[in-house]
């Protein structure tokens, strides 16, 4: 390929996948580029997983990606696996002379093959490889160039795709407790108080129940940690089917949880944490749990609400533990 087409090649390239959202997306559009620029009829582009501490092929040319896409390669292990540990390209003319005396096993029709580390900053992120010329002819240095101008806008966008998945994940722990699924504190915060100033624009009922496992130091220390651990699943699980789907969860810390209930009398919601505690002795036993309920009132600020409810919650546990309390001034 001549320099000035393989410049605008690369940037038409740098173009699109820069438009383009999501590593598979941006893998596939790279492999069926080069590919069909080199006249490759098979390609991949296999992408490095540090936590799994592998390479996993992402997006394919010239055969069903669902063939492979289980399959994992450890660095260092078959053609992908070295050139990516070795961070150096290979490109054999032919498999044959190649390996003279124990050839890898191939399911391809061509003898010639290119195997290219991408490089982003000091570290290969991925493998690209393409064989199966059209017309059989082997790959050659020129074409390793070519490949090479290729995938540098590659390994910015993937750069760019790892940290948007980043960001992600660390919104997702902000949104909510990894360990139960139920709504983080800060999460809860927020949205309570939104909802609490809603309800006394339009004058509807709101309560708030907050819930705390008894005795759990004890269930800990006599079942282990990862049995605790367990029971805080379960018990946020039996909060969540037992309030309104619409209703705000929160785990607020440790064993402590709370639920906001819009549209929701004091008397419908002791009613509801009745059931909760009830379904908690009947299905977790020997687990209990203490809840106190508060509904908002005129004079009432948020933070009045919490501290009403938490009352009502010490008066529970004060009162023999495993009961429900509403807040009475
Ligand atoms: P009370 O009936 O008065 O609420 O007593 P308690 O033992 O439940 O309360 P305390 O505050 O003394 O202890 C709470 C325990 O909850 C301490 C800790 O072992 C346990 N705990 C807090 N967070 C976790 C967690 O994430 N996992 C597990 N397994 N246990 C936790
Ligand atoms: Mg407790
Ligand atoms: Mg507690």
């Amino acid at each position: 390929m001549r320099s000035d087409e393989l410049l605008r090649h690369s940037s038409a390239l740098a173009q699109r996948i820069f438009q383009t959202k999501g590593e598979t997306a941006v893998c596939q559009q790279v492999v069926d580029m080069i590919a069909s620029l080199l006249e490759a009829q098979q390609g991949s582009i296999t992408l490095y997983r540090p936590r799994e501490q592998d390479l996993v092929i992402v997006a394919t040319h010239g055969y069903p990606a669902v063939l492979i896409e289980t399959i994992r390669i450890r660095p260092g292990e078959s053609v992908i696996g070295g050139v990516f540990a070795a961070g150096v390209p290979l490109v054999v003319e032919d498999v044959a002379t190649h390996w003279s005396d124990r050839p890898p096993r191939r399911r391809y029709r061509s003898r010639s093959f290119l195997c290219a580390p991408i490089i982003g900053g000091r570290e290969a992120l991925g493998v690209v490889s393409l064989t199966d010329r059209v017309g059989g002819q082997p790959f050659d240095a020129d074409d390793l160039i070519a490949v090479r101008a290729l995938t540098t806008p590659v390994a910015l966008a993937l750069a760019r795709e790892q940290l948007a998945a980043r960001i992600e994940e660390l919104s997702r722990e902000m949104v909510t407790d990894t360990l139960t699924g139920a709504f983080s504190r800060r999460y809860f915060i927020t949205h309570a108080e939104q909802d609490c100033q809603r309800a006394r624009r339009a004058g509807s009922a709101l309560a708030l129940l907050m819930l705390d496992i008894d005795n759990f130091k004890q269930f800990n220390d006599s079942m282990g940690h990862p049995a605790g651990d367990d029971m805080l699943r379960r018990v946020a699980s039996t909060l969540k089917q037992t309030v309104r789907s619409s209703d705000i969860c929160a785990r607020l810390g440790g064993e402590e949880f709370a639920a906001l209930m819009p549209e929701t009398s004091v008397a419908s919601a002791r009613q509801i944490a009745e059931r909760i505690r009830e379904r908690v002795t009947q299905h977790l036993h020997p687990v209990s749990v203490s809840i106190g309920v508060a509904g908002l009132t005129p004079e009432c600020s948020f933070q009045d609400l919490v501290q009403r409810a938490d009352q009502a919650l010490y008066r529970a546990k004060a009162e023999g533990k495993n009961r429900v309390r509403v807040w009475t001034p």
